[in-house]
């Protein structure tokens, strides 16, 4: 078994709101100063920028999951996780096609951008990624699954876009195995408001927009190898895989 400090919620160039300065050489030049082992690139309701991150990151001998963050209906971000890069891609054209086909407003959010390892710009997105696609909870989860994916409701404390604030409560029937949370969030304060969620599994990360974000959340994961699959036994605290925040 090992430990790996991982950083599983991270956005590239292409997430609205985020930095220009997140190229695929910067910022995994300063995941290797912080010391993470394993990151997964999470840009709002698209993968397009996988692929780069990815070839930079194996390079690096950084270990790498296609993510993504989608926006549900209701307006709650899930975090997406997928092993197998090609289904990935392909989930990628299905969550395309489900999200609402809304001009970007570059002069507001910034340019989107997609671009490949060696950071040149293949072209902008148009189409506004910081909305909601069309499919509620349990059709994000049907289809992300439906594509060997796994989700994790994202941020669960946060005041906005989380699936607390979104539907006031944790959908338990749902047994989602893991929860992600804000970088600074203290459990113990958010056990004493939420005790129902006590014995749940956590994902602790940065949600980095910003290079200077990167490295205010992590966690720690005991995994033999890192992988979506791994990950899913370590929230289930599957033959000793475990995950500490
Ligand atoms: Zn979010
Ligand atoms: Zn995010």
């Amino acid at each position: 078994m090992r430990c790996f400090k991982a950083d599983l919620h991270i956005h590239s160039v292409l997430s609205p709101c985020g930095g220009l300065e997140m190229s695929p050489q910067a910022m995994i030049q300063r995941i290797k100063e912080l010391n993470i082992e394993w990151i997964a690139i999470t840009d709002h309701n698209s993968l397009a920028n996988c692929p780069a991150y990815a070839k930079v990151a194996a390079e690096n001998g950084i270990a790498f999951t296609y993510g993504v963050e989608i926006q549900t209906s209701e307006e709650i971000h899930i975090l997406a996780y997928f092993d197998d890069c090609l289904k990935a891609m392909e989930f990628n054209e299905t969550l395309y096609g489900a999200l609402l086909p809304i001009p970007n407003d570059a002069e507001f959010f910034g340019d989107q951008v997609v671009i490949d390892a060696e950071e040149n710009i293949i072209r902008l997105e148009e189409r506004a990624l910081s909305n909601s696609v069309l499919w509620n909870l349990e059709e994000t989860r049907a289809a992300v699954e439906s594509y060997g994916g796994f989700c994790v409701p994202a941020h669960v404390d946060a005041y906005a876009n989380s699936i607390l604030s979104q539907l006031g409560f944790l959908p338990l029937e749902m047994h989602f195995p893991l929860l992600g949370i804000t970088s600074g969030l203290i459990l113990e304060d958010f056990f004493s408001l939420h005790p129902e969620m006590k014995e749940l599994t956590f994902l602790r990360a940065s949600d980095a927009h910003y290079l200077s974000d990167l490295g205010c959340g992590s966690s720690r994961i005991f995994v033999e190898m890192p992988c979506v699959e791994e990950l899913v036994m370590a929230a289930n605290s599957q033959n000793d895989r475990k995950i500490l925040t």
